[in-house]
């Protein structure tokens, strides 16, 4: 399937009046919207249903209850009490070791590309206090002794770590809300919504008219534009979880640096990507055991965006997990698995070559 540009545009119009139109028709389905800033994210939730005014009031308190709980910047939440015990053991309640063990197992999964205990390296760098820098090579080096999620204990509802180490959930705490956000649409009977917290999309149910929800890839390439896309998706019941260094990043002498850091390295993940998008079920539940499908996909699209197109798609193949992936080069192609053939559309002009791989 190929759309230009425009119609892309008008197409994702056409999302936002979906629910309008169908009330002028006479058959009122008019959903209930919420913009929401937390998480430090610009999130928009749609929700249709006769319960979708309670659903939405019920989905904002969580993503609130979620900011204080992960945050990592305030002062008095379990994750910031962990960082500055020293190495002693912490009451961080059975919900926060339950996130943090699934995120150890992404981690061994993943050979380390996805590792919350980064922490150290991404503060040094600035990205969690927004005086950006660059740190000199031995500062990297020194820091990286603390990185691994070896360094980490949990014991029902506690946590202790070595003395230096600090974990960050920037990489997974979204994807975490996002399948919160599934949970509350279960319980209220939600028949359709989406959930849009920054990268992390729910696309919950189907249209108003029935037919798959339209969920566009950013254009990496310009990331302030946001009718530029790679490519567009028709989502059902799934979360689409993208990662890119476009997302936050600064210059320092003429040299761009972003976000998400190579555990291996403490540098910027250059890996020739320039975004990662993770798709998976929504309703099923394939991690077993583990919070949900929305963390893996955030897990997941931060780890392949460090491990690069060739990793990635070894990971994709032989990794045992339900998943579809998008990725975006920097030598301007968009790398679509072939669970997605059917769900994904072209932008024309939009520059891409596009590859289907199995
Ligand atoms: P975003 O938060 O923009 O949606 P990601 O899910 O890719 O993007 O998470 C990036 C955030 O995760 C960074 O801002 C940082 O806090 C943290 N992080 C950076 N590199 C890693 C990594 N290799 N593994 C785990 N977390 C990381
Ligand atoms: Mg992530």
């Amino acid at each position: 399937m190929k759309v230009s540009k425009k119609r892309a545009a008008a197409l994702l119009a056409a999302v936002c009046l979906a629910g309008m139109l169908s009330a002028c028709g006479g058959q009122a389905e008019e959903p209930s919207s919420r913009q929401i800033f937390a998480m430090d994210t610009a999130m928009a939730l749609t929700v249709y249903g006769t319960e979708s005014s309670a659903a939405v009031q019920a989905a904002e308190e969580e993503l609130m209850r979620l900011e204080a709980l992960l945050s990592r910047t305030s002062e008095d939440s379990p994750v910031t009490a962990l960082n500055r015990a020293g190495g002693r053991q912490t009451v961080v309640g059975e919900e926060l070791t339950a996130l943090l063990d699934a995120a150890g197992t992404y981690s061994r999964k993943t050979g380390g590309a996805f590792d919350p205990t980064i922490a150290p390296v991404v503060l040094a760098w600035g990205f969690t206090t927004g005086h950006n820098r660059v740190p000199a090579p031995e500062e990297v080096a020194s820091l990286l002794e603390t990185v691994g999620m070896e360094h980490v204990h949990l014991d029902g509802g506690t946590a202790w770590m070595d003395p230096e180490t600090q974990v960050d959930l920037g990489g997974i705490g979204k994807g975490y809300a996002s399948d919160r956000m599934a949970e509350i649409f279960r319980r209220y009977e939600i028949p359709r919504a989406t959930a849009a917290l920054g990268g992390n999309v729910l696309a919950w149910g189907t249209r108003p008219d029935g037919t798959p929800w339209r969920v566009g890839v950013q254009d990496p390439r310009s990331p302030e534009d946001s009718s530029a896309l790679a490519c567009l998706l028709h989502l059902e019941d799934a979360f689409a979880v993208t990662s890119g260094g476009y997302q936050r990043h600064f210059e320092s002498e003429g040299q761009s640096y972003h976000h998400i850091i190579d555990p291996a390295t403490g540098y910027p993940a250059q890996s020739g990507l320039t975004s990662v998008t993770v798709v998976a079920d929504c309703r099923r539940d394939d991690a077993a055991g583990l919070p949900g499908n929305g963390t893996m996909c955030d897990a997941l699209s931060t780890a392949l965006f460090v491990m690069g197109e060739e990793k990635a798609l070894d990971f994709w193949r032989t990794g045992g997990l339900e998943m579809e992936l998008v990725l975006v080069t920097e030598d301007g192609r968009v790398v679509v698995t072939k669970g997605l053939a059917e769900r994904f559309e072209e932008i024309e002009e939009s520059g891409y070559r596009y590859e289907i791989v199995s």
